[in-house]
């Protein structure tokens, strides 16, 4: 009750000052970065969903805050995560011309600079989004240039035209080898959970588990096999498969380990952090312990402990196997760390350091 008389007050006097001063708080817009991007009735993840909005469309803007920005969503009040929309300064009918010039002077530090693709197989793609169309496979190496980028992707130019790549690339780390590694022709099986209409956990900025999980996959992947070990992901792209034949994967190339990537959200407690590792076979203790141990080691996250768990994926699966929670999308502050490179390393390099240690007995 007391909510929605603050709302009905609030909005009230959001008519009153768009009334009263139209000319200057209409003089910026709104351009949304994604598809089916959620509007609210409040600036946060807990008001009311009223609509949707999508790529390339122009709203004016109407007030903002750290993480949301309000914008005129036909005659109403809509707030959308900051982190999918930019502001421009112009209204929407102005020419084009004077909007991209803006943008372009503001990714004037990277634009038409050369980038080496550092990973394999890497996906060209048609728009700046996993689902969009797969344009070309680059390979670790290639030479592109770089036409502008935002906070998620960066348009770049390659052999095969133009088109968008992740861009976390920018800020990737080679692994460092120390040492010996006991890795070599293990065959690792990773399983990022969730995928396609899946979405998993929807965190506190509107993002997905399936491609925070999809990311570190990759990030973990590619780390494994530099240091020679085998593996196979149960998807690599956004598709959603069945919890059974992720499982079945892992005993059909008989993983040496089998490892489900998960992101966890506890949308009522949002201080709630850290890292939970699950197994549900006996023997598969000391394989939870060692990799759990390397995490919290790694990434100095809250150690939320070693728990068994029924899950599917673990119930198929006859290798040994784990399932990960590796922090929460629901805290804010996690959220954004594990939004950076350098946490996916450390969450690697536990990983890592934990299949090291439990290989040392097994
Ligand atoms: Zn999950």
């Amino acid at each position: 009750m007391k909510k929605t008389t603050r709302i009905i007050t609030y909005t009230m006097l959001l008519l009153l000052a768009s009334l009263l001063f139209q000319s200057t708080s209409y003089a910026n817009t709104v351009q949304i970065e994604t598809d089916d991007l959620l509007v609210r009735s409040g600036p946060g993840t807990e008001y009311e969903l009223i609509g949707h909005v999508n790529q390339g469309e122009d709203y004016a803007l109407v007030e903002q805050t750290d993480d949301w920005l309000a914008i005129d969503f036909n005659g109403e009040t809509g707030w959308v995560s900051r982190q999918y929309a930019t502001i421009t300064d112009q209204i929407s009918d102005e020419p084009e011309t004077s909007s991209s010039q803006t943008d372009s002077n503001d990714q004037a530090d990277l634009a038409s600079q050369d980038f080496k693709i550092p990973v394999d197989r890497l996906h060209l793609r048609a728009q700046a989004t996993t689902q969009s169309e797969i344009l070309a496979v680059l390979t670790e190496g290639e030479t592109v240039t770089i036409v502008e980028q935002d906070q998620d992707w960066i348009k770049v130019l390659a052999q095969d035209g133009e088109g968008f790549i992740p861009a976390w690339l920018l800020n990737f780390q080679e692994p460092v080898i120390e040492g010996q590694t006991n890795l070599k022709n293990k065959v690792i099986v990773i399983d990022p959970g969730h995928g396609g209409a899946d979405v998993g956990a929807i965190s506190i900025t509107d993002r997905y588990e399936k491609d925070y999980a999809l990311n570190t996959a990759k990030h973990l992947e590619y780390q494994l096999e530099m240091l020679g070990a085998t593996v196979y992901l149960t998807r690599s792209d956004d598709y959603y498969y069945a919890l059974t034949p992720r499982a079945v994967l892992a005993n059909y190339h008989a993983a040496d380990v089998f490892l489900s990537i998960h992101y966890n959200s506890e949308p009522q407690y949002p201080s709630a952090n850290g890292l939970n590792t699950y197994y549900r076979k006996d023997a598969d203790q000391g394989l939870a312990d060692a990799v759990h141990q390397g995490l919290v080691e790694k990434t100095n996250a809250n150690d939320r402990g070693v728990l068994s768990g029924d899950y599917r994926v673990l119930r198929v699966s006859k290798q040994p196997s784990l399932l990960l929670e590796l922090g929460f999308l629901s805290n804010q502050a996690e959220e954004k760390l594990i939004q950076t490179p350098a946490y996916q390393d450390e969450i690697s390099r536990g990983i890592i350091l934990g299949l090291e240690n439990y290989f040392k007995y097994h």
